[in-house]
């Protein structure tokens, strides 16, 4: 394919928030040749994405919006991907990729699966994300430099699978190719875990008798408030992502809490060795997302202290 030539012409955008809303502020800014449909199941959405002007055609009905699209990219939470597909299926061309950006892929693929038998269905990811969600919270730069990851089925076409890399690195991003299963695993340790002890973290400190809220609020600085950011994400979106991520979350969070007693055995025991080594490791990994340029190498993610 020529260096110009856009891989898909038509695409369109079924969910339009964070998610949808900057995939299609990136194409307007990276590929304004490509026309963008959307459609969003709720009605004050749509008349904001218009207000917004985030597509060529904000539709009323999801087969609507997808009756010229080559590709189409279900941006909706991870729960809602079978009847978002169900509503597509009736008018989906025949020759248009369907994909989708939910964070957990086996169930996603699964759900897609059985809603469209017969289409072309690469899922991805797009590991790039914000505590806000809804049209109003997306921005055209979320996926520059984070990495897209596509989980494809083993038969599937590497034509089709080289289109939708080369579009989401026209949106800037990096893309790697994965095991949905693998995915799975990786993203429970990587970003599910951590928002399940952000959550947990906010929720106990906001419980605790013997402190009061006014407390906790006014001494987040001492750490509290980086958790309070990923605990602040979207409850609907990660209620899915728990419910269809079972298996490699509850793994994962039992690995968590065998160190987690470790921990708590290495601080009654006054075992210092073992809680400085462990800090000293943690430490690394910090400067290794730092070298890879997945975050801000500037101190506390960057506030400025005046
Ligand atoms: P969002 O801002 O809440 O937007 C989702 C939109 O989809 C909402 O407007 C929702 O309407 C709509 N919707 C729900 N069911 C629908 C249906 N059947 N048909 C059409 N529209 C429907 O969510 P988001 O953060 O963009 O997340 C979207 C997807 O991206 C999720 O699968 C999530 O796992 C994935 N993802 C999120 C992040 C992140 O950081 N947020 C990062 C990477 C991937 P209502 O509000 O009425 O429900």
């Amino acid at each position: 394919m020529a260096e110009t030539e856009v891989p898909f012409s038509t695409i369109a955008i079924i969910g339009i928030g964070l998610i949808g809303s900057s995939i299609a502020r990136a194409v307007r800014e990276r590929t304004p040749d490509v026309r963008i449909n959307a459609y969003d199941s709720n009605e004050a959405v749509r008349t904001r994405a218009v207000e917004l002007g985030l597509a060529d055609k904000v539709s009323d009905t999801a087969g609507d919006a997808v009756r010229e699209a080559d590709l189409v990219i279900m941006c909706v939470p991870v729960g809602a991907m079978k009847a978002a597909g169900e509503s597509i299926a009736p008018a989906l061309p025949k020759q248009a990729i369907v994909s989708d950006v939910g964070s957990a892929k086996m169930a996603v693929a699964r759900a897609l699966r059985e809603a469209l038998p017969d289409a072309t269905i690469i899922p991805a990811h797009p590991v790039a994300g914000t505590e806000n969600s809804g049209p109003d919270a997306g921005f055209a730069s979320l996926f520059h430099g984070r990495w897209c990851i596509l989980t494809p089925h083993e038969g599937a076409a590497k034509a089709n699978v080289d289109r939708l890399g080369d579009f989401w690195q026209r949106l800037g991003a990096k893309v790697e190719i994965m095991d949905a299963k693998h995915h799975d695993l990786v993203l429970a340790a990587t970003s599910h875990l951590p928002h399940l002890i952000a959550y947990t973290i906010v929720g106990t400190a906001d419980d605790l008798e013997g402190i009061t809220q006014g407390e906790v609020i006014k001494y987040s600085a001492g750490g509290f408030r980086d958790f309070t950011r990923i605990a602040a994400s979207d409850p609907t979106m990660w209620r899915d992502v728990f419910l269809n991520n079972r298996e490699a979350v509850l793994d994962v969070l039992q690995r968590f809490s065998e160190d987690l007693s470790m921990l708590q055995r290495a601080i009654r025991w006054g075992d210092g060795d073992t809680l400085f080594e462990l800090f000293t490791r943690t430490r690394a990994v910090r400067r290794s997302i730092i070298e890879q340029g997945q975050d801000d190498a500037r101190p506390d993610f960057g506030r400025v202290h005046e």
